[in-house]
């Protein structure tokens, strides 16, 4: 394995976009870190989770999925070149594996898998998360991982594409005993919000938890939208035409179930239409519908939502209310 200076992993980085198209995480005006081109920022690989919905480049805010003139059908072609995508937590990794199956279960959605297709998955962990946290090891849930020892960067190759890229990496060899050091911190990371999501989990599914706690959840939600928009596996989308000249082009757009018009028929009947059963939604979904449907708990864990949620009541915050109130019922 060798191991990188940030010098030695920007021209590792730069030599890559030879065939891929590269996005990192980069350093924005405003000081927050956002996923962009090499050139468009100063690197900002250290620093945690991004708070942006990183599934977004295989699942955009808004993409076009076909387009229609007087002759034609066109759907939107495969880019040149795949995606190098890095920047993952081992977290956002898992909600990855979440939404490749959600796509291409039961309907491949060939859009999604234009982009998808061919991409490198590169995680990022060890000692560089947000205020020292140690970011927990993702091992072969990607394709390539940068494990920062607290100056420079390991890289670990896991899979043939992730191979290929590392052997154009210039750097020393990094020391074994560095390496189990990094994996045994990893590896005792706590795993108290696993846990605290799979008790609120069993209180969902075991009905143990009333209405009246979804009321006084809601009367903290302003619908801003924030936690559908920035979760990665969240993958609710609207879907509008638009006229353009002589073409007609239908769009998606992510959607949010905190919203009135989520589920709005069109003869004015709304299955959702009050904000306790919106907000329980939200939770309900991800901890206990998806296990049913999916067999997994869909969320993961990534922390998105309840960093962005202004009011907090994000997943975990409401778990352990949850779990606070009802636990021993
Ligand atoms: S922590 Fe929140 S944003 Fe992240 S996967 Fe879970 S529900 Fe989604
Ligand atoms: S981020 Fe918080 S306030 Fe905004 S819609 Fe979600 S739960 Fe409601």
């Amino acid at each position: 394995m060798k191991i990188l200076t940030e010098k030695n992993l920007k021209t590792f980085l730069k030599s890559a976009e030879a065939d891929y198209n590269v996005r990192v995480p980069i350093n924005l005006h405003d000081g927050t870190r956002a996923l962009g081109k090499i050139d468009e920022g100063s690197l900002a690989i250290a620093g945690g989770v991004i708070p942006q919905k990183i599934t977004n480049v295989f699942f955009p805010q808004m993409e076009t999925i076909l387009t229609i003139d007087s002759e034609k059908v066109e759907l939107p072609k495969p880019s040149v070149k795949p995606l190098l995508v890095i920047g993952f937590t081992a977290q956002d990794a898992d909600c990855l594996e979440f939404i490749d199956r959600f796509y291409s279960e039961d309907y491949r959605d060939d859009i999604y898998f234009n982009k998808r297709d061919g991409a490198v998955i590169v995680c990022v962990s060890g000692r560089c998360g947000n205020d020292g946290e140690f970011l927990k090891i993702a091992g072969e849930k990607c394709d390539l991982e940068l494990i920062c020892d607290g100056q420079n960067y390991l890289l670990a190759a896991y899979t043939d594409a992730g191979k290929a890229l590392a052997e154009n990496a210039d750097g020393a060899n990094a020391d074994d005993s560095v390496i189990q050091q990094l994996q045994k911190e990893s590896d005792s990371l706590p795993a108290d919000d696993l846990e605290l999501i799979q008790a609120a989990s069993k209180l969902l599914l075991e009905e143990k938890v009333p209405e009246e706690f979804w009321a006084t959840i809601s009367d903290r939600c302003i619908a801003c939208t924030s936690c559908n928009l920035v979760c990665p596996t969240c993958t609710c989308f609207d879907i509008f035409d638009r006229k353009t000249d002589s073409k007609v082009q239908r769009w998606r757009m992510w959607d949010s179930c905190q919203l009135d018009g989520f589920m709005r028929e069109a003869s004015g009947h709304n299955p959702m239409g009050k904000e306790n059963i919106r907000t329980r939604r939200r939770i309900h979904h991800k901890l206990a519908a998806d296990v049913t449907r999916w067999g997994q708990l869909t969320c993961m864990l990534c922390g998105r939502c309840d960093d962005v949620c202004p009011t907090g009541i994000g997943i975990k915050a409401v778990c352990r209310e949850m779990v606070d109130k009802y636990g021993s019922a």
